[in-house]
């Protein structure tokens, strides 16, 4: 067992931890307050290489796994998680293509993303389907060499940006078709006629980076644009599942860099001639988020090494979605504490604690809830897929 970083891993940690102290940091209340895609970011990204970290050398990345990404994203959630979405959206929609898509398809879809040519974003949510997927209206119908796509995605992170959508919709005759195989993935292009952006969101928090509608009327998609055999469902939960560390990497990174901010305001607050900090009531909820954020990293970290050799499949389940559950868990909590540790200074826009606390919120619910996550580690216990005998 070794609990090391490969010489690669740590040398990435440290420098996209300069680039997230340089960069990112002082732009982090900014992208809040404007609402504005930070495009700076996007292209310094690019330029350190960081959108293709995910993607395999042989289609223009850099092979750093879904562990490289995750450290990636730790290190830039600690100042914005708009920013660790940005590169979040290089893994989410090119899941399915790197899993299950035809090799033309990973050349023409997924190697622009890791250049920085293109972005691309996930539509499987509806109005009416959330955690509730197979309730998914959207349908494609068959016509001649292809699909015909009808529907609306909606909460589609980065769909403003997009140049190309991966879109889960309901190919069985009978749209109330529950079985998994009525639904299958297409890669749609952004371009084409009949896709057009629709309502974007007002969100709480995670701004700068657009949340929205996809409209899909009469969308004409060639064969060669299913993603994988037809029957989709199975699909999606693969995705999602290797995604599990990758969202956790943002819960760790918002828990760790509000725990540092606070910890150094408390050294600093001066109470009852002496500094906050010198309270064991303090203390204590200091030590309990650092053991709240180590075992969440550990969790995070070995979901993402799980992931990285293939291990997503059910048998794996609980071990992935425990990343995501503890580690989103752990965020809320550490920005609701940290928040209360600045006391009326934690309130107010001059520090990020607010903004930290609206920001967490999102992770307990994006790419399936915590309810959704405990749903799934329990099965894998009943199903003694997580058993220690
Ligand atoms: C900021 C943001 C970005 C998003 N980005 C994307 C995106 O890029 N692409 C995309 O497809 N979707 C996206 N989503 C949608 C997200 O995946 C869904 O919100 C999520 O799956 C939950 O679905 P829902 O909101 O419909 O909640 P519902 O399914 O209506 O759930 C409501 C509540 O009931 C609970 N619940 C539901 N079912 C059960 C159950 N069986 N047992 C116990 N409790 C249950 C849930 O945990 C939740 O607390 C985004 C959402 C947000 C907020």
């Amino acid at each position: 067992m070794n609990f090391e970083l490969s010489p690669e891993l740590a040398e990435l940690q440290q420098s996209v931890r300069r680039l997230a102290q340089d960069k990112v940091k002082p732009r982090a209340r900014e992208i809040d307050e404007s609402n504005e895609y930070p495009q700076d970011l996007f292209e310094i990204f690019r330029d350190a290489g960081l959108l293709g970290l995910v993607v395999p050398t042989e289609y223009g990345g850099s092979g750093g796994g879904i562990l490289g990404l995750a450290i990636a994203i730790e290190e830039v959630a600690k100042y914005s998680n708009s920013a660790a979405l940005m590169l979040l959206l290089t893994r989410l929609p090119t899941g399915p293509v790197l899993i299950a898509g035809s090799e033309h398809q990973k050349h023409q879809y997924v190697a622009p993303i890791a250049a920085g040519a293109q972005r691309a974003a996930f539509g499987l949510s509806e109005p009416q389907a959330g955690s509730d997927v197979m309730g998914m209206r959207t349908r494609a119908v068959r016509d001649g060499d292809g699909w015909v796509l009808n529907g609306v995605k909606c909460w589609m992170s980065g769909v403003v940006q997009a140049d190309w959508y991966c879109v889960f919709a309901k190919t069985s005759a009978d749209p109330a078709d529950r079985s998994h195989d009525s639904v299958t993935c297409f890669v749609v292009e952004r371009s084409w006629d009949g896709v057009e952006v629709g309502a974007t969101d007002r969100k709480m928090g995670v701004r700068g980076v657009d949340t929205g509608e996809l409209l899909l009327h009469d969308v004409r998609v060639p064969d060669e644009n299913v993603v994988g055999a037809v029957g989709g469902f199975r699909l999606a939960m693969l995705g999602l599942n290797s995604m599990r560390p990758v969202v956790a990497a943002r819960g760790i990174g918002l828990a760790e860099g509000a725990l540092m901010y606070a910890t150094e305001y408390v050294q600093e607050r001066a109470a009852f001639g002496k500094t906050i900090a010198d309270f064991q009531g303090i203390q204590w909820e200091i030590a309990k988020l650092a053991v709240d954020i180590e075992a969440a990293r550990m969790l995070t970290y070995r979901a993402a090494w799980l992931a990285d050799q293939g291990k997503f499949t059910k048998e794996w389940v609980p071990y992935l979605s425990m990343s995501k559950y503890h580690a989103t868990e752990v965020a809320v909590r550490a920005s609701n504490v940290c928040l209360q540790l600045l006391g009326a200074a934690g309130y107010m826009k001059d520090h990020p604690m607010e903004l930290y606390y609206r920001d967490a919120k999102q992770l307990t619910i994006v790419e399936g809830t915590s309810q959704v996550q405990l749903g799934l580690i329990a099965r894998g216990v009943l199903d003694r897929d997580l058993w220690w005998d």
